[in-house]
């Protein structure tokens, strides 16, 4: 058992935010038979403060997302039949983008989790060390989850500054701002409609480009912190993978309930 605690001030953070003005998050979450012991992490959101953890697992390990990186639906570069119909979509066979890793035991770190304070969802998954059966820190590497084709890698990404991140946060809902708190990225194309997002990566495979196809289980890039308000405000506390699963124009587990979407990951990960 540990507790997180979070601090996070100005209401972007897109992990365990719950509110501009502030509030407490109290999940407990029970895995089942085989997976890690039952956790509880608590969050609060005193608005105004810095961002500060305590943790026991492993120290110096990530505190919550710090980002509003709530991905916008992008176009499918090579889709090649009709995109999958959004949650029903059978998918299966996958490997966790971090070696050794699990489902996030806290549904807020999950896709469709509610972002109240800005009216939306998150889309993807979050893998944090205080929050997954392995170790995540910087630099962990990670791999394709399913063998594609890349159609994006972001070689050249330039870290926010405390100026481009104030421009981000002019509109956080457009689809520049959103992109840009995904910060250094990788995608990479599964056919029918299906695109795996690889988000605030610390870097990428210097070897692959646009177009690679790569295996499954490959090392494409590393865990960072690029694009969260962290990495310009409080450097080296926000260090995860931020994962995302595209169906279509949507995601894996749209609209669904946390146990529906709960249960499309495991069969993801053909668990
Ligand atoms: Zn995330």
């Amino acid at each position: 058992m540990f507790a997180l605690i979070v601090a996070c001030g100005g209401g972007d953070d897109g992990g365990l935010a719950v509110g501009d003005g502030g509030g407490v998050i109290v999940a407990t979450v029970t895995r089942t038979a085989g997976e890690t012991p039952a956790a509880t992490l608590v969050a609060t959101l005193p608005a105004g403060t810095t961002p500060e953890a305590t943790e026991t697992l492993e120290p110096g390990a990530p505190t919550a997302e710090a980002s509003t990186s709530e991905p916008t639906p992008a176009p499918v570069a090579t889709a090649t039949t009709a995109p999958a119909s959004n949650g029903d979509a059978a998918l299966s066979g996958f490997v966790y983008p971090i070696p050794g890793g699990c489902l996030p035991q806290s549904d807020l770190l999950m896709p469709n989790a509610p972002r109240e304070y800005r009216q939306g969802t998150h889309e993807g998954l979050d893998f944090y060390g205080v929050d997954n059966c392995t170790a995540i820190g910087l630099g962990r590497s990670v791999v394709a989850a399913q063998a594609g084709k890349i159609i994006r890698i972001d070689h050249g990404y330039v870290e926010l500054t405390p100026q481009s991140l104030a421009g981000l946060r002019v509109d956080l809902t457009s689809a520049e701002s959103l992109d840009g708190f995904r910060g250094r990225q990788i995608w990479i194309d599964h056919g029918n409609g299906v695109v795996t997002r690889y988000c605030h990566l610390n870097g990428v495979v210097g070897e692959l480009q646009v177009n690679d196809v790569v295996a499954q289980g490959t090392t494409i890039g590393y865990v960072g912190e690029s694009g969260t308000p962290g990495s310009v405000e409080a450097p080296g506390t926000e260090y995860h993978l931020h994962w995302e699963v595209r169906v279509g124009d949507s995601f894996l587990g749209a609209g669904l309930a946390p146990a529906q979407v709960r249960a499309l990951y495991h069969t993801l990960f053909g668990q």
